[in-house]
């Protein structure tokens, strides 16, 4: 059962479990010095996990302490404060686009097989 697919790289949720690629998640990172940052690029060095764009799993992340586990790191009041607001951003972002749509059925894109 050991296939060896080269796909875009996949990651998930740390809150929902949620499995996407990678550039549809946001990487936390924790860098070299400790602190925690959000990475919006994926590049900086440091230990990573990620979450999905949807605030609700920020702001469970964040106050159930997944956070902190992932990354294995105590998130000052600061960090807290910042990841937070970022949660904030993405309710704003989720707001705007449920006004156009008001129910937008959840289910999974299948565009996968096409060949
Ligand atoms: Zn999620």
């Amino acid at each position: 059962m050991k296939k060896r697919v080269r796909r875009q790289p996949q990651r998930t949720c740390i809150a929902c479990r949620r499995i996407d690629s990678k550039r549809a998640l946001v990487r936390l990172v924790r860098t070299p010095e400790g602190e925690v940052l959000i990475d919006l690029t994926g590049k900086r060095a440091g230990r990573g996990a990620y979450l999905c764009t949807n605030p609700r799993c920020w702001l469970t992340a964040l106050e159930d302490g997944r956070i902190g586990r992932a990354l294995k790191a105590e998130l000052s009041t600061e960090e807290r404060a910042h990841i937070r607001a970022y949660a904030l951003e993405l309710e704003k972002a989720t707001a705007q686009e449920t006004n156009d749509q008001e129910s937008r059925p959840e289910h999974e894109p299948s565009e996968r097989k096409s060949e």
